[in-house]
């Protein structure tokens, strides 16, 4: 256990190391991004070990792994993000541990978002999930709304009880006019967070770069980066 220590604690500070290097060359406050340790396919243990080394945020993307992991770190001063696609049968579940899903894709979401986190009697942080390679008014292969689909999805959420609508996420496409163009893509985000900002003020949150791109995400002005590989290893199967 301690050498699992030593070896988060090491690749957490080269983490720290690159936002920081990304930050200065951006001209941006180390402050402006957070990080988020995507903590799937790993155990409790390692969550627990991670909040030791004074991360706040993890993210999880499946709800039968994240759910018994987060019941047994409620000890912890830590918030939870939902970020993998999300099955509505799953809602009632992720809205028991999730403070922010960020997978927000389609209105029989939001509506499922809406109802349990009234019941539960909890505020849930929603970002509107976009696929920048999904044509208009479709969906991406790994979840998204199509850029011309999020304003009505946003407003929607705005509009609902116990649902807080705090911003946009995307994932860099592996296809279409943004594969391998990470930079580019981010941007874009960056310009469709600017435009929903107009009519949402407080939805401000951009989250945006993994590991392999998380330089990319913070020089386009990403507030949230979302890294797993590099804090925690090699995933021993595809999640
Ligand atoms: C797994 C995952 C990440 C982290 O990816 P790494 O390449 O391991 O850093 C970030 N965002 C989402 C949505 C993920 O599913």
């Amino acid at each position: 256990m301690t050498d699992r220590r030593d070896e988060l604690a090491a690749n957490l500070a080269k983490v720290e190391e690159r936002i920081t290097a990304a930050c200065v060359a951006a001209g941006r406050k180390r402050e402006e991004v957070t990080l988020i340790v995507v903590t799937k396919t790993y155990p409790a243990s390692d969550v627990r070990i991670l909040s030791g080394l004074g991360v706040r945020h993890v993210a999880e993307n499946r709800d039968q792994d994240a759910a018994p992991k987060a019941a047994e770190c409620a000890d912890l001063p830590l918030s939870w993000h939902f970020v993998g696609q999300l099955q509505t049968n799953k809602v009632r579940s992720v809205v028991g541990y999730a403070d922010v899903v960020q997978s927000v894709d389609r209105a029989r979401l939001v509506t499922a978002l809406s109802r349990e986190a009234e019941r539960a009697g909890r505020e849930v942080g929603c970002l509107i999930q976009v696929a920048l390679d999904a044509a208009s008014g479709d969906r991406g292969e790994r979840g998204g709304v199509a850029p011309d689909g999020i304003e009505e999805l946003a407003d929607l959420v705005a509009g609902s009880a116990g649902l807080r609508l705090a911003g946009l996420m995307t994932v860099a496409p592996l296809a279409g006019e943004y594969a391998g163009r990470q930079r580019a893509a981010f941007e874009r985000l960056m310009d469709l967070s600017t435009y929903l900002r107009r009519s949402h003020p407080a939805a401000n949150m951009v989250s945006a770069g993994m590991s392999a791109d998380l330089e990319e995400a913070v020089a386009a002005g990403a507030t949230h980066v979302r890294v797993g590989t590099a804090v925690l290893g090699v995933r021993p199967r595809l999640g």
